[in-house]
């Protein structure tokens, strides 16, 4: 290669993605530019304004619903971070959301009842399926939502595996036999049928929710997961608190759940991207990245979460087209994220998309996250990733 005239392109073995560390951003007149591109996004951010929100969607990268682009290895060694950044530019509103040809096959393996802190109960339902290793959970409220793989007959298996894992109607109780109806239940006999066809009677409300250790576990105020996973099951559990004190008056289970809701708790922590790269992607953010820049500068998507499962266990639950003609009520800011769970055939159908307002927001900073860190991550979502929070 040294035998190369100065004008030659030069070619090069492509480098492996992880090879590049973050000693090869300095580089002198890249960086200039670099730290030129990101004056100008920045730019862009702090330009929007509550009238632009309304009309106008900012550009979407490509990589939002899907990991369909990896930053591309450069040669010779080094890459090109403004070229990098330029990415997170692209207007792709042209191109439509890339989604799985099919849904993946999800498993709910069991179910547990959960009383929880704030008094309202849900069902945790643990799910595996055949994309990943993780276990994946749905968070339901409600009476009305079932999971049909969990329902299933297993072949050989008595009732007391079935109420091990869940495959239960009404309240376990101490010497309960049948996992069916609850003995001395006059209501029994309805309930086995209703645990086939579980439909709600309105649209229920429905989160897809991306784990987050740093918001949800360890207090961050870097992003508001912990507080958007609060405030989704605050809105979904009414519902379940009014059945619970009507289930304690009567001691029979109450039909009557207007909606109910479900979480989907998708283990794509870090958008994806795993909690260490997540965590270096801090530090970026520290030295003046905002949280698309720093994931691109990692070499990531911007966002490398996909749908698919989520779809896949709404469908589970009877909140497909197939079985529910209500469609459901998606808690989101995100536009996209709407097609993206509908599936790649329309599987699920969103009827409304609920927005989410920050509570910092809502209350004039006197409740909800208040952090310098946490206002640049929210100007970065509406700026770069086309949320709407209004
Ligand atoms: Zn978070």
């Amino acid at each position: 290669m040294s035998n190369l005239p100065s004008h030659a392109s030069p070619t090069f073995a492509a480098q492996p993605a992880s090879s590049n560390t973050i000693e090869q951003l300095s580089l002198g007149s890249d960086q200039i530019a670099l730290n030129s591109r990101i004056d100008e996004l920045r730019g862009d951010a702090v330009s929007v304004t509550d009238s632009d929100r309304g009309d106008v969607t900012p550009a979407v990268p490509a990589s939002l619903l899907s990991p369909s682009f990896t930053p591309p290895a450069t040669p010779g060694g080094t890459f090109n971070p403004a070229q990098l950044l330029q990415q997170a530019q692209q207007p792709t509103s042209s191109k439509p959301p890339k989604l799985l040809s099919r849904l993946p096959d999800v498993e709910c393996i069991v179910r547990a009842r959960i009383p929880t802190t704030t008094g309202a109960e849900m069902f945790l339902h643990l799910y595996h399926n055949d994309l990943d290793n993780k276990e994946h959970l749905a968070i339901v409220f409600g009476n009305t939502i079932r999971s049909r793989s969990l329902d299933k007959v297993r072949p050989g298996e008595t009732e007391m595996d079935r109420m091990i894992r869940g495959a239960y109607v009404g309240k376990l109780h101490p010497g309960r036999v049948s996992s069916w109806y609850e003995e001395g239940n006059a209501e029994g006999a309805k309930d086995t049928q209703n645990a086939d066809e579980s439909t709600p009677s309105q649209a229920p409300l429905v989160r897809i929710h991306s784990e987050c250790y740093t918001g949800e576990t360890a207090w961050s105020a870097r992003c508001d997961c912990g507080e958007q996973l609060d405030e989704a099951a605050r809105l979904m559990s009414f519902p379940m608190e009014t059945l619970s004190e009507l289930a304690s008056q009567q001691s029979v289970p109450v039909a009557s759940n207007a909606s109910g809701g479900v979480i989907v708790y998708l283990r794509q922590e870090g958008r994806g991207i795993g909690l260490g790269e997540k965590l270096k992607a801090y530090n970026l953010q520290d030295l003046g990245s905002d949280t698309v820049e720093a994931n691109l500068l990692l070499r990531h998507p911007a966002d490398a979460r996909s749908y698919g499962l989520a779809t896949a266990i709404l469908v589970d639950l009877g909140l497909g087209e197939d079985a529910n003609p209500h469609g459901i009520r998606l808690l989101t800011n995100n536009p996209d994220k709407v097609r993206a769970v509908e599936g790649p055939n329309r599987e699920v159908v969103v009827k409304e998309r609920v927005p989410m307002i920050p509570l910092a927001w809502r209350s004039g900073g006197k409740a909800g996250i208040t952090s310098t860190e946490v206002e640049g991550y929210l100007r970065t979502k509406i700026s770069k990733m086309g949320h709407m929070i209004q």
